[in-house]
């Protein structure tokens, strides 16, 4: 293997640790992002079932003072009863007293289903509210966590970075300027293996035996197909 090609290795070496680090620092974010809307989401629900409690309660209130006046009613329409002359009144009145008693008796049923709706959803918001506390403040350190990692992985970036350039003075200026061609749109597989058999790992497809032979001598050469440049490692 000649040196410009070892030289070339070393700067693709750092241009793969670099693309790692570079794949860390976007899905990482994502990942928590994700996260982070789930208990948004969660959070959004247990607002919303919070004010159902709270319109529920309101109806509750508002039916149990409907009901104490239908109460009343039959109350007063009872003791009218007893002051009435003719047999048809009577019977008029009692008939109202019993459409009040049919009135009091649905009102009843409403409110006791909206309480047992409110006392059901009582029980459940601790429970709910204290398990996204704690998802939430989960949350918390993992993007304290995470706010450190990525700090780390940048300074390894702009260390690697650093070793890149380095290394770089060294390399042929002609082969340098091929490699960064090469790697501003192939990344770090801008320079992969031909396997001795011919098989460029880069696109797979076998090369001619004349660039394959250059390949075997030591030195990078051009892939026929893909123009990558490729090499024998050894
Ligand atoms: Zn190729």
């Amino acid at each position: 293997m000649d040196d410009a090609l070892k030289e070339l290795l070393a700067l693709r070496d750092i241009d793969e640790k670099m693309a790692r680090i570079r794949k860390k620092l976007d899905d990482k974010p994502a990942r928590l992002g994700i996260q982070k809307r789930e208990v948004d989401t969660a959070e959004q629900e247990l607002a919303g079932v919070r004010d159902q409690v709270k319109q529920l309660q309101q109806i509750v209130d508002r039916k149990s003072v409907a009901l104490r006046a239908a109460e009343d009613d039959v109350k007063k329409l009872t003791i009218q009863l007893n002051t009435l002359k003719t047999n048809e009144e009577y019977q008029t009145m009692q008939r109202q007293i019993e459409a009040k008693k049919g009135e009091i008796s649905g009102i009843e049923d409403e409110v006791l289903e909206s309480m047992d709706v409110v006392e059901k959803a009582t029980i459940d918001l601790p429970g709910r509210q204290a398990k996204l506390k704690e998802e939430r403040e989960l949350l918390a350190r993992k993007e304290e966590d995470l706010a450190a990692e990525l700090e780390l992985m940048r300074k390894q970036m702009e260390d690697l970075e650093a070793e890149w350039q380095a290394k770089s003075e060294a390399v042929d200026p002609q082969a340098l300027e091929r490699y960064e061609t090469l790697r501003s749109s192939l990344g770090h597989t801008a320079l992969v293996e031909v396997s001795p058999e011919g098989i460029c790992q880069g696109c797979y497809t076998k090369v001619t035996s004349n660039i394959l032979n250059t390949a075997l001598a030591g030195r990078s050469i051009d892939c026929n197909n893909c123009h990558r440049l490729i090499y024998v490692p050894g």
